[in-house]
Parts: structure tokens; C-alpha cells; sequence
């Protein structure tokens, strides 16, 4: 068994879960592969998430079947590629992990599949397993459970009974992308539909039949950089999901070739691409920016060298910002002033007046970064001028 779970697990970091990107966790000196069961030759790689609360939590990220009839090109599962597949009966995987949160090994599950059968059969199995934990286990804690492309409204109803997140990766931005990079996927009918149904769900239903008595956020993941993209296209789907379907995240991947895919040759996606797509997307998920207001360039892409917000606040916030008087909206766009340090400057200067960028550094407030942009007290904060 230990065999088969090392084999449902490996790739597995390909696929976010939490709050953060997910991070393996590779090394007995950080944090440890687990050996299973005493096995030093199984190791099973234990993945630590965040969870928006900030909490972190270490969970078991397996696949029930690492078989799929799907071919997307990037894909290291894909149909007809040589490598050892795996399979977990539903309740081979719920003993599995039973075991290993009881070991105390892991406190969460993220449970995806490869399709086997059709996606409805697919889902069934992975309702299956979720289903045995909750209920014949009992087990009341952390679930990320994936909704395979063509669930059907039941289904995803049921999904949403009993995970703690679902998600269904989009991988692309719109049916044409899609196409290039799974063309045995469906935008609409398959992937998009269930996210629609998702929001439905939670907006018109109770959810007094879920295992917590609420409704699961949704997350989506795209491929970035494999088939030519831009970041609006990315960006305007990602805004559209926050907008109308409650989406808590999208997940962006950078692009790794996979050795026997038909994109192995494709150059590897720059990580910066990532690192600024996830910046923009929370300027309008939480900084109340539009989308027309990112600073894309002339081929529909967020420049790479610097943080959209400040590419953003150098062409708009020409006339700095009182801070003792900004409203909230104001500040939240401000380079350097994230969601806590907007609450804490609007809670403390109800008791005392911001006269210099000290006042702000004392609060723990990035004030460097935001001084060009902002007035204190009727001043210009004076600042320490680099070097060079
Ligand atoms: S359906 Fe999922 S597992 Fe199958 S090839 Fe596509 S991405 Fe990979």
C-alpha cells in the first residue's frame, strides 16, 4: 500500500492547495518526506499549506487514480505516456489517510484523480472516499476535494456537502487556450459550468446538509506560459470568477515541460510571470482595483521588473496622499500599505496624527515604499536617499 500511495503522490505538487502555493516538503532536516509505516524506501511527500487564516497545516496531496484517459499536453498523467499508474479502491485511500492523521503525519487531505471512465464515474469515486472518511470515520477536519471536468449539478452539490474547498482547475483562460492545451477538455460545458453551479449553490441553497453546516470556498488553477497567453486574458477571466462566482482564488502555474509530453521541448515559464499575475489578481480581489486599471503593456502583459501596484501608483498617484485624512480606498492603493497596515493606520490616527515615516515604522508599516506617494501631516516625509 505504501507502494501505491508513493505513486498516487508523486507530481502532486503540481497541483496549489491553501492560501500559499504548496510547498512539498522535501527534506528530513526542514520539515521531513515521511517515512510511512517505517518504510525508508516509501516516502511519501507530506505538502504544507496555508490557510487563509494563516494557520499551516500539513496534508496529504493524492491522486485515487494516477490512470487518465484525458491527453492535456502538459500533463505528466496523460493517456499513452509510459509510466507506473496506480489505483485506490475508495476505501483503500480512506484507511490510508485515517492512518496517516491518526500517526499525526498529516491534519488535511487534498484528494484529485485521474479520469478513469468519464468524469461522472470519477467524481462518484472521489464521493465515494470523502463519504467513508466523513462518515464512517468520522473525521471532522481539513478536505480539499478536486470536481473532474463534466461533474454533474448533483454532484457538485454533494462535493460541496462534504469538503472543506473544492476546486476546478480552468488550466486555461478561454475555450481557444484550451483547446491548445487540452483538447479533450470543454471550457464551458465542462469546467466552467460547475463553477457557475458552485455559486448557485451557495447563493440559493442552506447548507444545513454540510458536514460543517457552511458552503466550501472555490479555487481554479491556470497553466501560465505553455501556449501563449497574455496576462488579460488570464486576469480577465480570473476577475470575472471573483466577481461572479465568489471565487476565493485563482492559482497560477508557471509552466514546467514535462519529459515525454508533446510540450517537453517548450521552454519553462519565467517565475516572475507567476509571482506578478498573483499580485494582480489580489489588487482586485482585496484593493478594490479594476481591471482596466493593471498596467499591461502594449501586448496585453503586466510588466515583469516591478509590482503592479507600484507601476500602477507611478502614472496615477501623481498628487500625493494625506494620510491622516485618505479614505480606506485611498490607502488601500498606496504602494506598501497591504490589508493590515490600511486597518491599523485608520484605527491609530483616531488617536494621534502621523507626522513623520517613524510613526508608520513603529506599527510594523512597509513606510519606504509608500513615502513618494504620500503626505504626513502636510509634509513630504523626508526620506534616506539610496546610495546609488
Ligand atoms: S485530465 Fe487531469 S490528470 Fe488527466 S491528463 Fe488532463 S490534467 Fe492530467
Amino acid at each position: 500500500m505504501d507502494e501505491t500511495l508513493s505513486l498516487l503522490t508523486s507530481d502532486m505538487h503540481l497541483e496549489p492547495d491553501g492560501e500559499n502555493t504548496c510547498n512539498p516538503i522535501l527534506n528530513g532536516k526542514t520539515l521531513g518526506n515521511v517515512p510511512l509505516n517505517g518504510a525508508q524506501s516509501d516516502f511519501i511527500p507530506i505538502s504544507e499549506v496555508v490557510l487563509p487564516n494563516g494557520k499551516k497545516m500539513k496534508v496529504l496531496k493524492s491522486l485515487l487514480t494516477s490512470a487518465c484517459e484525458r491527453n492535456c499536453y502538459y500533463c505528466p498523467f496523460r493517456a499513452g505516456r509510459d509510466m507506473r499508474r496506480a489505483t485506490f479502491q475508495p476505501e483503500q485511500m480512506a484507511q490510508t489517510f485515517m492512518a496517516m492523521q491518526k500517526a499525526k503525519l498529516v491534519e488535511g487531505l487534498f484528494l484529485s484523480s485521474g479520469i478513469a471512465g468519464g468524469g461522472i464515474r470519477t467524481q462518484d469515486k472521489l464521493l465515494d472516499t470523502v463519504d467513508i472518511i466523513r462518515n464512517k470515520y468520522q473525521y471532522k477536519g481539513y478536505i480539499h476535494l478536486k470536481i473532474m471536468p463534466g461533474s454533474e449539478h448533483a454532484q457538485v452539490e454533494r462535493t460541496m456537502q462534504l469538503a472543506s474547498r473544492i476546486s476546478i482547475n480552468l488550466e486555461a483562460p478561454n475555450t481557444a487556450r484550451l483547446e491548445q492545451l487540452a483538447p479533450k477538455k470543454t471550457f464551458t460545458e465542462e469546467l466552467l459550468q460547475p463553477l457557475i453551479w458552485a455559486e448557485e449553490i451557495r447563493r440559493n441553497q442552506s447548507p444545513h446538509q454540510t458536514w460543517n453546516g457552511r458552503w466550501p470556498s472555490s479555487v481554479t488553477q491556470f497553466v501560465v506560459g505553455a501556449v501563449g497567453e497574455t496576462d488579460l486574458e488570464l486576469l480577465a477571466t480570473s476577475e470575472k470568477l471573483y466577481r461572479q462566482s465568489s471565487l476565493q482564488r485563482a492559482y497560477f502555474s508557471a509552466f514546467s515541460p514535462v519529459r515525454d509530453t508533446p510540450f517537453e521541448n517548450l521552454p519553462a515559464e519565467d517565475p516572475r510571470r507567476e509571482h506578478r499575475l498573483y499580485q494582480a489578481s489580489f489588487l482586485f480581489r482585496d484593493y478594490g482595483f479594476g481591471l482596466e486599471e493593471m498596467p499591461f503593456d502594449d501586448t496585453g502583459n503586466l510588466p515583469r521588473e516591478t509590482d503592479p501596484k507600484l507601476a500602477w501608483a507611478r502614472t496615477h498617484l501623481l498628487t500625493p496622499l494625506e494620510i491622516n485624512r485618505a479614505t480606506r480606498t485611498e490607502l488601500l492603493k498606496i504602494p506598501g500599505f497591504g490589508l493590515k497596515a490600511v486597518e491599523t493606520i485608520l484605527r491609530q490616527r483616531r488617536l494621534n496624527k502621523f507626522r513623520d515615516l517613524g510613526d508608520l515604522k513603529k506599527l510594523g508599516i512597509l513606510a519606504d515604499r509608500a513615502a513618494p506617494f504620500i503626505l504626513l501631516d502636510g509634509h513630504s516625509p523626508a526620506r534616506q536617499l539610496a546610495l546609488f
